[in-house]
Protein backbone atom coordinates (compact mmCIF):
# COMPACT_ATOMS: atom_id res chain seq x y z
CA UNK A 1 0.00 0.00 0.00
CA UNK A 2 1.15 3.30 -0.91
CA UNK A 3 1.95 6.07 1.68
CA UNK A 4 -0.54 9.16 1.96
CA UNK A 5 2.50 12.29 2.37
CA UNK A 6 -0.85 14.85 2.43
CA UNK A 7 -4.14 13.30 1.83
CA UNK A 8 -6.44 15.23 -0.61
CA UNK A 9 -10.15 14.62 -1.53
CA UNK A 10 -12.12 14.58 -4.68
CA UNK A 11 -13.86 17.95 -5.22
CA UNK A 12 -17.84 18.05 -5.09
CA UNK A 13 -19.14 19.48 -8.12
CA UNK A 14 -22.09 21.32 -7.78
CA UNK A 15 -24.28 23.50 -10.53
CA UNK A 16 -26.03 26.40 -10.62
CA UNK A 17 -29.41 27.51 -12.46
CA UNK A 18 -32.23 28.86 -12.43
CA UNK A 19 -35.99 27.03 -12.46
CA UNK A 20 -38.03 27.52 -15.77
CA UNK A 21 -41.39 27.36 -14.09
CA UNK A 22 -40.63 29.44 -10.45
CA UNK A 23 -37.57 31.10 -11.12
CA UNK A 24 -35.86 29.95 -7.95
CA UNK A 25 -32.14 30.38 -8.16
CA UNK A 26 -31.05 26.71 -7.05
CA UNK A 27 -27.49 24.08 -6.96
CA UNK A 28 -27.31 21.14 -7.04
CA UNK A 29 -24.96 18.19 -6.18
CA UNK A 30 -24.36 15.33 -8.00
CA UNK A 31 -26.16 13.26 -5.38
CA UNK A 32 -29.55 15.13 -6.37
CA UNK A 33 -29.21 13.93 -10.11
CA UNK A 34 -31.93 11.48 -10.76
CA UNK A 35 -32.98 9.51 -14.06
CA UNK A 36 -35.44 7.32 -15.50
CA UNK A 37 -35.82 6.16 -18.63
CA UNK A 38 -38.43 8.61 -20.10
CA UNK A 39 -37.15 11.72 -18.77
CA UNK A 40 -33.70 11.07 -18.94
CA UNK A 41 -31.68 12.49 -16.23
CA UNK A 42 -32.58 15.30 -14.51
CA UNK A 43 -32.74 17.35 -10.91
CA UNK A 44 -36.04 18.22 -9.58
CA UNK A 45 -36.95 22.30 -8.44
CA UNK A 46 -36.93 21.39 -4.72
CA UNK A 47 -39.84 24.57 -5.32
CA UNK A 48 -42.30 23.58 -7.11
CA UNK A 49 -40.82 20.19 -8.06
CA UNK A 50 -40.67 21.46 -12.06
CA UNK A 51 -37.68 18.91 -13.69
CA UNK A 52 -34.53 20.60 -15.28
CA UNK A 53 -32.70 18.94 -17.43
CA UNK A 54 -29.19 17.57 -16.31
CA UNK A 55 -27.71 18.23 -19.57
CA UNK A 56 -28.45 21.85 -19.38
CA UNK A 57 -26.41 21.97 -16.11
CA UNK A 58 -22.47 23.64 -16.10
CA UNK A 59 -21.28 21.52 -13.53
CA UNK A 60 -17.99 22.64 -11.86
CA UNK A 61 -15.98 22.10 -8.67
CA UNK A 62 -17.18 23.76 -5.82
CA UNK A 63 -13.73 25.45 -3.79
ZN1 LIG B 1 -39.24 25.63 -9.61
Amino acid sequence: MAKVIKKGALPVFVARNTCRDCRSEVEYTRADVEGDQREGNYVRCPVCKALIAESTLKWKAKS
